[in-house]
């Protein structure tokens, strides 16, 4: 096990920022019942360098402390002595390599989401929220097993130009990326919300998806006008 990437103090203080940023983010997993015992897990580049920074593997969230956090090299091995990270370590790890623009990652189990990718379904986009965030249907993968790179695999072919930031694997879960972990967070929660949502509509009666020129208009202004500037 090295020392080395925390000697330079920028650095160090880059992977304390992480660390933090990535407990606390695990928490609104929970808060957002997105979660059940230990599935799930957050990461997050570290800025500015070939880090990132994973939940441990099989540890309780409510015992997730910043220094439990495991922080990992872009090919997904622990650079420090500590618990072992996520199974899903090898997933992220290799999203960062092909995706420079991604800074964070978030993949759960959510129930509604879950339940469209057990159907093998991507979302389709009937919904005003759904052409803000995701601009357009959220995307279905093929199934892939865990482990190694073929999850990520997945995850880099389908949402690679793109504009959702999430994907449903199927008959697995969901992964959501964004240039921060506290958007892909965002999208997770979001994609649940959509799936809800919609699932329930489509109990109901048949789903008329928005026309393209209004998906493409609320897109815009959502991510060019909407919060405060
Ligand atoms: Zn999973």
């Amino acid at each position: 096990m090295s020392t080395g990437p925390t000697a330079d103090p920028a650095i160090g203080a880059a992977i304390a920022r992480a660390r933090e940023e990535v407990c606390e983010l695990h928490a609104a997993l929970v808060r957002g019942n997105l979660v059940a015992w230990t599935s799930g897990n957050v990461s997050a580049r570290v800025p500015g360098t070939g880090l990132m920074v994973i939940k441990p593997s099989g540890i309780a969230y409510a015992d997730l402390t910043p220094q439990a956090m495991v922080l990992c090299d872009l090919d997904g091995t622990p650079v420090e002595a500590g618990y072992l990270p996520s199974s899903d370590t090898a997933t992220h790890a290799h999203v960062y390599r092909q995706m420079p623009e991604v800074g964070g990652i978030v993949h759960t189990h959510s129930t509604y989401a879950t339940a469209w990718a057990a159907r093998g379904k991507a979302i389709p986009c009937v919904i005003t929220a759904m052409a803000d965030e995701f601009g357009g249907e959220i995307p279905v993968g093929p199934f892939a097993l865990i482990g190694g790179d073929e999850i990520g695999r997945v995850i880099v072919s389908v949402l690679t130009g793109h504009r959702s930031p999430a994907v449903l694997l199927r008959s697995h879960g969901v992964f959501t990326i964004g240039p921060t972990a506290r958007d892909a967070v965002k999208a997770a929660v979001m994609c649940e919300d959509a799936a809800r949502t919609v699932h329930i509509a489509s109990a109901r009666g048949d789903l008329e998806p928005l026309p393209q020129d209004q998906v493409d208009a609320l897109h815009k202004r959502y991510k060019e006008q909407y919060g405060q500037r």
